[in-house]
């Protein structure tokens, strides 16, 4: 027998819990979904480790070469406050973002200069760093004499681990229904509902928010959209601290050249709580392996973190360069000027999607306005930047 709801989300990571959780709860005075209209509905278990949302941390930052990504962010800060409340604890570490590197590089991230252009215009505080500054304060070691930066003070790490199961606290606190390890293989329309089939069921909304992360495509295809993102497959590693000086690190991001001048990034968080103790995590922010279907991942081999040890090696003589734990984690991203997509991609019934780009320090946000337009056509936020062009 079909099972109706009022909304349904497809796809339970950060920004999916967040959007169900939203229409739970009221929205600028609009009414209340009961709980039990509402179903969240995942392929794997909630909180699995083989979507965008896997891993214990993520940086939060509002460094950003476009104002509206810093606004967005600025928006979501009490959203986060709110979820913080409610998990007892603060799910965002405020040990500052430090950015330093060649002022000149443009990057997936953005750069450094394009960077501190948007916090002054929007009035956001920044302390400015020397090369000088980056070898006796933070302890790296052996960068090139032009390299410098500047530490945005409210920057930090999110705790993602837990955010995701406070997430899952509330949604079932708000007794919406949640289906796992349930993949959902069509989509369509029919009778001004949408219709949800996986192997064993049918699942009818009136109104669909899609946050499929990295299998984006995949859920667009019935609709005949595609998003232009590219999936990359990204590991990580956790590095001994030997000196007291990595502990005291706040998250850092390295605008790094390669010799022939292609950009060679890497970033890191200090040690955090739920991580393993005396280690630190250091990443590189580029893909071991890009893909065009998600199912088609591949297992890293040592050869795809070494790049990572060598800039430990090279540059953090505060960390011995043994990888001790690998992180494993898969994102669409944007292949256009385009940071993140958001857009109503059905006129009937309302199916809303919202993916790609890195957007854990956006998603109680980028949820919030997701279940809005899934459910009344429109957003509180301009989301022209992120509509899909079709
Ligand atoms: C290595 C790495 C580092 C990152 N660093 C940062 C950072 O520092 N700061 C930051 O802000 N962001 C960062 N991000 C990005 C951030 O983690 C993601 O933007 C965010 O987690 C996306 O969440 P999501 O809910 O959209 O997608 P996901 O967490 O991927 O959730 C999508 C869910 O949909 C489910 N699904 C897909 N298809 C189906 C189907 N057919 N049927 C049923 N279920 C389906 C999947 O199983 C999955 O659970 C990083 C990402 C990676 C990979």
């Amino acid at each position: 027998m079909d099972r109706h709801y009022d909304l349904v989300v497809l796809g339970g990571g950060a920004i999916g819990l967040s959007a169900a959780l939203s229409a739970a709860e009221t929205m600028n005075g609009h009414p209340v979904i009961p709980g039990h209209r509402i179903l969240i509905i995942d392929q794997f278990e909630f909180g699995n480790d083989q979507s965008s949302s896997a891993g214990r941390t993520r940086q939060f930052r509002y460094q950003y070469s476009q104002p509206y990504m810093t606004e967005l962010v600025m928006q979501s800060v009490p959203l986060w406050k709110d979820l913080s409340d409610r998990a007892g604890f603060s799910l965002i570490s405020d040990s500052g973002s430090l950015w330093f590197g060649h002022a000149d590089l443009t990057t997936t991230e953005g750069g450094i200069g394009a960077a501190k252009k948007t916090m002054s215009q929007l009035g956001i505080p920044s302390q400015d760093v020397s090369a000088q500054d980056l070898e006796q304060r933070f302890g790296f070691s052996g960068l090139p004499d032009d390299y410098a930066g500047f530490l945005q003070p409210n920057g930090g790490t999110i705790d993602l681990e837990s955010t995701i199961d406070v997430l899952l606290r509330e949604c079932h606190k708000h007794g919406i229904h949640m289906v796992s390890n349930e993949r959902i293989d069509d989509i369509g329309e029919f009778g001004g509902h949408v219709v949800l089939t996986s192997a064993t069921q049918r699942y009818v909304g009136a109104s669909l928010v899609i946050t499929t992360g990295p299998f984006i495509n995949e859920t667009l295809a019935p609709f005949g959209h595609r998003a232009p993102v590219k999936i990359w497959d990204m590991v990580s590693c956790y590095y001994p601290i030997q000196s007291s000086k990595a502990a005291s690190l706040p998250t850092w991001f390295a605008f790094h050249q390669s010799p022939d001048g292609s950009p060679d990034l890497y970033y890191g968080f200090p040690p955090v709580d739920n991580g393993p103790p005396g280690h630190m995590r250091v990443c590189p922010d580029y893909p071991f392996a890009v893909y065009d279907d998600p199912r088609t991942r591949r297992t890293p081999s040592d050869d795809d973190f070494a790049g990572t040890t060598e800039w430990v090696r090279r540059h953090m003589p505060s960390l011995r360069p043994e990888p001790a734990y690998q992180s494993r984690c898969m994102l669409a991203l944007s292949t256009t000027e385009q940071p993140l997509f958001m857009d109503l991609i059905s006129r009937g019934p309302n199916v809303a999607v919202c993916a790609a780009g890195w957007c854990a320090k956006v998603a109680p946000e980028l949820g919030r306005l997701s279940a809005q337009l899934a459910l009344r056509g429109q957003t509180t936020t301009d989301i022209t930047p992120f509509r899909l062009e079709t």
